[in-house]
């Protein structure tokens, strides 16, 4: 078990450099700490610091692979690699290094290490860096050996993120996108993720509280100084303009959000239908796996089932509605009330019938504002002539977009799938959205009511109402970035990463 060896306390430093290492001298000097057992006498395993301590993870993927990173990060990291891999490199050089189990004193494996001092570094702590053969063994030895190093621990999910937003190396809003980041599965959102990373929204959320603070001055000022002559009149009117612009590029922002709320989830499309249209066959065409089970029996597909599409880069969720109909069965009628409550939430619905049948508004699950498209199935059982006709042209009201298809021979499918992606292309707009998460659409929300509530008291309101309703709205625009106040989200936030991360 890691870490529950006898502790293996790192030798003595004379006069600040490991001996044998003459690199070490060119290393930073700072507070290190006590490498053995604290002053106080407690170990630190027994009473942790969640800044002080120096965490160690597996940072790369499942193992078995072909390289592993292990990263340690903390005050003790340098001390640690120099432990391990019998020197320190010159930061941020990679280095051949023989790693040994210091207890031992057996090689394990050939690594590069990398050495990161702090503040230049992800963190903004030392970090460590071993670049390791990839297996499980390897892996189980490397972090064994760090375990046994006295004051490093294992590290917690999202822990060196977390270093890197306390430390402000990131900033909240970066820190989801690097999230969505590792969790991105299509172009469009890795887009999306990275211009987050890169603080699309955090840089932009900062300049609008800056230029609060800013509104806020010269409404403050006209408070302090409104018996002295030489303050001019009017403050509120120039700080009344600053707050106009801001809530208007707040709104601007807000009306993209949910666009980007969604590129992080996928455009949800729900497949429905009467029962034994071809719905679970027309999911799996396009899935190309066994998702949903086919069966020529009507109302066997009960549960919903969701297949994440990629289209051209844009994220689709193809969500397989229970055969829709109704029936006395209390399993099936439980399976209708999902797929009806799924279908009506989704971006848009797939009406799919069977071409033999013509569609029917039995039991459909279209309410008003779902944007809907007819696909006309199994078209291989009619003769050609028919197969791009309409059975009855008033059957169509329900929507302009109607396909031919034929789930089973593939018919149609590729025409149908370059429609999708071309949908999902529109709906998500070239334009990368700069709001991603209800998060931030909330946050920004309450910015814009109280600049509302502001300009709503008017070059002749009360200063002190238009000075507090500021400082709410740059209150909240500073929860958004990290900057204040943001205890009760973090767990929330790092909840999302994995250990390593
Ligand atoms: P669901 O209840 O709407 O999910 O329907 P299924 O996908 O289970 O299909 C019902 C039956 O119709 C199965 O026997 C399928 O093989 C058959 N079927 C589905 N699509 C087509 C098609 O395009 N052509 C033909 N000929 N049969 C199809």
């Amino acid at each position: 078990m890691v870490g529950a060896a006898r502790p293996v306390k790192i030798p003595e430093r004379r006069h600040g450099a490991w001996p044998h290492c003459p690199n070490i001298r060119s290393r930073q000097t700072h507070a290190i700490g006590p490498l053995t057992t604290p002053a106080c006498g407690a170990s630190v395993a027994a009473m942790p610091d969640p800044i002080r301590d120096t965490i160690f993870a597996l940072s790369s993927g499942r193992p078995p692979a072909a390289i592993a990173v292990v990263r340690i990060s903390g005050p003790h990291a340098g001390d640690a690699l120099a432990v391990l891999a019998g020197r320190l490199p010159e930061p941020r050089k990679a280095a051949l290094a023989r790693v040994r189990d210091p207890a031992s004193g057996e090689a394990i494996d050939e690594a590069l290490a990398l050495w990161f001092p702090r503040p230049n570094s992800e963190t903004g702590e030392d970090i460590a860096e071993l670049q390791l053969h990839g297996g499980r063994a390897v892996i189980a030895a490397v972090l064994g050996a760090l375990g046994r190093i006295e004051g490093l621990r294992p590290a917690e999910a999202g822990e060196f993120t977390r270093r890197a937003f306390e430390n402000g190396r990131l900033d909240l809003t970066a820190v989801e996108g690097l999230a969505d980041l590792i969790g991105a599965e299509t172009e469009a959102q890795r887009r999306q993720a990275y211009r987050q990373l890169k603080g699309l929204l955090g840089k932009r959320a900062e300049t609008w509280r800056a230029r609060m603070i800013e509104a806020l001055a010269l409404v403050e000022a006209r408070i302090d100084f409104s018996d002295e002559a030489d303050v001019p009149e009017d403050l509120i009117g120039p700080a009344l303009k600053i707050v106009q612009g801001l809530r208007d590029e707040i709104a601007d922002a807000l009306a993209g959000a949910a666009r980007g709320e969604r590129l992080r989830d996928g455009l949800v499309v729900a497949i429905a239908g009467p029962p034994n249209a071809g719905k679970s066959t027309l999911l799996n065409r396009i899935a190309r796996r066994e998702a949903a089970i086919v069966s020529p029996i009507p109302g066997t597909t009960r549960d919903v089932i969701e297949v994440h599409l990629d289209l051209d880069g844009y994220p689709v969720t193809l969500l397989d509605t229970a055969g829709i109909r109704d029936s006395d069965d209390p399993v099936e009628q439980e399976g209708v009330r999902r797929a009806r409550q799924r279908a009506s939430e989704a971006d848009l619905v797939l009406w799919v019938y069977d071409a033999n049948d013509g569609p029917t508004r039995s039991g459909s699950p279209f309410s008003g504002s779902v944007i809907k498209w007819l696909v006309r199935n199994k078209v291989d059982l009619l003769p050609i002539h028919e197969r791009n006709e309409l059975k009855k042209k008033n059957e169509f009201e329900l929507s302009d977009i109607v396909f031919n298809l034929s789930a089973t021979t593939g018919l149609g499918v590729a025409e149908f799938l370059a429609h999708l992606g071309d949908y999902a292309k529109s709906y998500f707009g070239a334009e990368s959205s700069l709001l991603t998460r209800e998060r931030h659409r909330k946050a920004l929300n309450v910015a814009q009511s109280a600049l509302d509530r502001v300009l709503a008291e008017g070059p002749s309101g009360r200063e002190d109402i238009i000075a507090e309703e500021l400082r709410l709205a740059a209150q909240s625009l500073g929860r958004l970035t990290g900057q204040v106040d943001v205890e009760d989200i973090l767990d929330v936030i790092f909840r999302d990463f994995c250990i390593g991360k």
